[in-house]
């Protein structure tokens, strides 16, 4: 079965930046899976898997801002400690995660104060170009309902 829209695709991924060491991949758990179609992932990889189907490996490049775009200078926010969702104690350098009005949201902690971080709102991975590896697991039709709602259930996808 190949991948086009109203199908549910699992696969796993190593991903890299270009000619750099891999910065992720999906092996330890199980595979992700996204809804073809309907923009769950980034629209240039969507593109680049359609038509293939189970058993394909997928080799991807991205640059920045077909990915997750260019770094912006300004980025810069200090938010009350409580509001960031962080395990352990936090330091420079260290992923966290927030809401704000357009969701939730990752950040890179700069300064750790008393009671409030600066952190730098760009996307962990904005300014790099990527390169993606990507095994088709599965390719299944999507029920009625996961097309209504835009996305895959199970497990490696949504989960209400
Ligand atoms: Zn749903």
């Amino acid at each position: 079965m190949k991948i086009e829209k109203h199908r549910v695709v699992s696969f796993h991924y190593r991903l890299a930046e270009q000619g750099g060491a891999e910065l992720e991949n999906s092996y330890q758990g199980e595979p992700s899976l996204y809804l073809h179609g309907a923009r769950n992932i980034l629209p240039a990889l969507e593109k680049a898997l359609a038509g293939h189907s189970v058993g394909d490996t997928v080799a991807v490049d991205l640059s920045a801002a077909q990915a997750y775009g260019e770094r912006q200078e300004g980025q810069v926010q200090r938010i009350p400690a409580k509001y960031l969702k962080h395990e352990g104690k936090m330091k420079p350098g260290q992923i966290v995660r927030f809401r704000d009005d357009q969701g939730v949201r990752q950040a890179r902690v700069i300064k750790v104060g008393k009671f409030s971080v600066d952190v730098d709102t760009n996307h962990p991975l904005a300014g790099k170009n990527l390169h993606f590896d990507i095994e088709i697991v599965d390719v299944r039709e999507a029920s009625a309902e996961e097309v209504s709602h835009g996305h895959a259930h199970g497990p490696g996808g949504h989960q209400h």
